[in-house]
């Protein structure tokens, strides 16, 4: 199959990540859709000028141009290698762009170098999470291990519920969740692997929560989900999804399947409740979950 050169251009022109193409000199020749997208420039701003032109500079995290030192692209048109980086991007509104660059030199049919190109993405939601994280860890609010939310976050989260509960009459629900048999994993895998299955439990968690429901880590192999403005029988449908999707889910240790089940106790708040009453109960229905054959959802 022979594809013609419009075929090409509407190809790169529907990619996501933006890309352009320059030649020895650097002069841009080709800037894509989403190219302009991503910096604001238009191709025919762009296009016949040069990287280092200053319209279009990559910056580092001070905000200091790489045109100047160290730049991806004329280092790779100079010795041929791929190279990726993490910069930013200057935007035509001025502000910075997270953008993660992958660059190639692009060679003529006797292997000359004749020019490069760059392929960029918006990382700035990535960047954003980043931040989020690292502010949590100052706090203090994160657990280093599963980069959930620590107690001390989920404590401030359920007085935090507690409270537009009493002022906006808003319901929530919490499960409280005990990885089951959790000691036996340790005892047989080691530590390290117990390690990687808290992990990959804590992303299933949060990968499958709705946007304003919180999980943290409450100690140990226990976790908590807070449920916002749900009632019993949606808490308990939600609950019911996460044990099936640990029960089948798995990592993967020495060629074989690692998988584990989870017993969670849920439950509602009521009037008059505490912090401490709501959770008492939780953790007593989590019990019955333990008691009656664990891997199941107890509600109450
Ligand atoms: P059950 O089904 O009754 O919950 O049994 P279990 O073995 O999960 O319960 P138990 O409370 O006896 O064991 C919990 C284990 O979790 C013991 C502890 O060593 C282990 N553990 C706690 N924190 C960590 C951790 O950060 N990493 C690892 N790898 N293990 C941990
Ligand atoms: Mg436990
Ligand atoms: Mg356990």
């Amino acid at each position: 199959m022979r594809l013609e050169i419009n075929t090409y251009r509407k190809i790169i022109d529907s990619l996501r990540e933006g890309i352009y193409f320059v030649d020895q000199d650097r002069v841009i020749t080709y800037w894509n859709k989403a190219a302009e997208h991503i910096s604001g420039f238009s191709a025919a701003e762009v296009v016949g000028r040069s990287c280092s032109d200053n319209i279009l500079t990559h910056v580092d995290a001070q905000g200091k141009s790489l045109c100047l030192g160290y730049c991806p692209l004329a280092e790779t048109i100079d010795d041929g290698n791929f190279r990726e980086a993490e910069v930013f991007l200057h935007h035509k509104d001025g502000h910075r762009v997270p953008v993660s660059i992958s660059v190639r030199a692009i060679t003529d049919k006797q292997g000359n170098i004749i020019g490069g190109v760059e392929m960029f993405s918006d990382i700035s939601s990535r960047v954003a999470n980043d931040l989020r994280i690292k502010e949590l860890e100052k706090l203090a609010l994160l657990d280093n291990l599963t980069q959930l939310a620590n107690r001390n976050f989920i404590q401030r989260e359920l007085a935090n519920r507690f409270e537009e509960n009493k002022r906006f009459n808003v319901s929530f629900g919490i499960l409280l969740i005990d990885i089951d048999h959790f000691k036996k994993v340790n005892d047989t895998y080691g530590h390290d692997i117990g390690d990687r299955v808290l992990k990959f439990a804590a992303d299933t968690f949060v990968s499958n929560a709705r946007p304003f429901d919180v999980y943290g880590r409450w100690g140990g192999e226990e976790f908590m989900g807070i449920i916002r403005n749900i009632d019993e029988k949606n808490l308990v449908s939600q609950g019911n999804r996460v044990c099936r999707l640990i029960e089948n889910s798995y990592i993967i240790h020495d060629n074989q399947k690692l998988q584990v089940t989870i017993s969670v106790g849920a439950t509602i708040i009521r009037k008059d409740d505490t912090a401490e009453s709501l959770i008492k109960r939780a953790d007593g229905l989590l019990y019955d979950s333990k008691q009656s054959g664990r891997n199941r959802l107890t509600a109450g």
